[in-house]
């Protein structure tokens, strides 16, 4: 078992280097080996050396799991000067969760370094507290477009001493309307900061702001597609008509009682419907979606990392960019509405070497959606046994 793990990490990374050799600190090698952040991912040993020797922007493509956060979040640590204690880096995020995730990674990276202090900061919590935590120092702010903004507005904080902005998820803000919001903010900084722009994919809307913002010269880091990304995901389907999807979907989770799992909707109503269904049918699950406050959502998170549920009922919206290790299988209960969808949701599994399912519960017409997807992502579609 431990061999084969080995083995697999050896195929994933071969001929990767050490986070030392691509210039990163001691001090933090120590904080991500707690992390069992041992050997660099492709993005992270593409792009750490980059942004350590020089000022620059830089395009980043990588799809989820592949390591994003450590790729921009150690060399935006190692260019801070800890002595002065004005905000030097800016990181943008989609969603509150994502903020609290890379703020939470930062802080544990830190842990063995001089003293770093970065600040989450979203909408959706109560606008006094974070400004109360502004007027502490802070070094880096991690913080969706609006909620900056409206900080800025009230003079809580200030971008003057900012040398590097993150765009992390670009695609994602555009999609969920922070384009102006992000002019707005890109236009009010000074010149000579670098962005960093991360993103899954690149549509329309992100080459028009990477054409305005960033330099021309700003290098271009793409890692494998999706295909490739996803080898240790087995792809299936579960033919089950209407009436019947419920029940093999339970046939299904009762018969992985050792595995944990997120089975996802398309849209709010339906997954609470499909919780409170499989909660009668005494399974451990609960839901995340994106009309629940956001207090809700980390109650249930919080009881799903710790392993007190089971399996997890989840939209797009809600678990976008989640980072939850260790998952056995994904479940499409509906199909997505976007093709990327099914990669994101796909990629909460297979990750680190691991083999993850992905299983789709289709009838006969959404068969020949998920057919279609198969083609477009290139992957191969087997019935669930
Ligand atoms: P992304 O932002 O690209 O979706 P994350 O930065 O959230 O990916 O990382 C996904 C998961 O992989 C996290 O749990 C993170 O701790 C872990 N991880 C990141 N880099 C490595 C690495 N080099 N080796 C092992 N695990 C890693
Ligand atoms: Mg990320």
């Amino acid at each position: 078992m431990h061999l084969i793990a080995v083995f697999r990490r050896t195929l994933n990374n071969n001929n990767l280097k050490s986070f030392s050799e691509l210039g990163v600190s001691k001090s933090f090698i120590k904080g991500l080996d707690e992390l069992k952040i041992q050997k660099p991912t492709e993005i992270q040993e593409r792009i750490i050396p980059i942004l350590l020797q020089q000022k620059t922007d830089i395009v980043g493509l990588a799809h989820t799991g592949t390591g994003k956060t450590a790729a921009f979040g150690l060399p935006i640590l190692q260019n801070i000067d800890p002595k002065d204690k004005k905000i030097q880096a800016l990181i943008l995020a989609p969603t509150r969760e994502l903020c609290q995730q890379i703020q939470k990674q930062l802080f544990r990276f830190t842990k063995y370094s001089e003293k770093i202090f970065s600040e989450a900061v979203y909408g959706g919590a109560p606008i006094d507290d974070q400004i109360f935590r502004l007027s502490r120092p802070t070094h880096i702010i991690v913080a969706t477009p609006g909620r900056l903004l409206d900080l800025l507005e009230r003079k809580a904080l200030s971008l003057e001493h900012i040398n590097t902005i993150v765009l992390d998820e670009a695609d994602e803000m555009l999609r969920m309307g922070f384009k102006q919001d992000i002019d707005k903010i890109l236009k009010n900084v000074k010149s000579q900061r670098n962005i960093w722009l991360f993103s899954a994919t690149l549509p329309n809307g992100i080459q028009q702001l990477i054409k305005r913002f960033l330099k021309p010269n700003a290098p271009r880091v793409q890692v494998k597609n999706i295909s490739e990304v996803n080898q240790n995901i087995q792809h299936q389907y579960v033919l089950s008509p209407g009436v019947d999807k419920l029940k093999l979907l339970v046939y299904f989770l009762n018969a992985h009682k050792e595995d944990r799992g997120i089975i996802f909707c398309s849209t709010k109503a339906s997954a609470q419907k499909l919780s409170r269904d499989l909660n009668q049918k005494g399974l451990s699950i609960d839901v995340i979606e994106g009309d629940m406050t956001q207090k809700e959502r980390n109650k249930v998170l919080r009881a799903f990392r710790a392993e007190k549920l089971q399996f997890l009922v989840a939209t797009d919206v809600a678990a976008r960019g989640l980072d939850i290790p260790n998952l056995a299988f994904v479940a499409h209960f509906e199909l997505p509405d976007q093709l990327e969808f099914y990669t994101h949701r796909s990629g909460r599994t297979g990750r680190a070497g691991n083999t993850g399912l992905s299983v789709s519960f289709v009838d006969d017409k959404q068969y020949k959606d998920l057919v279609k997807i198969s083609k477009e992502l290139k992957f191969s579609l087997k019935m669930a046994k």
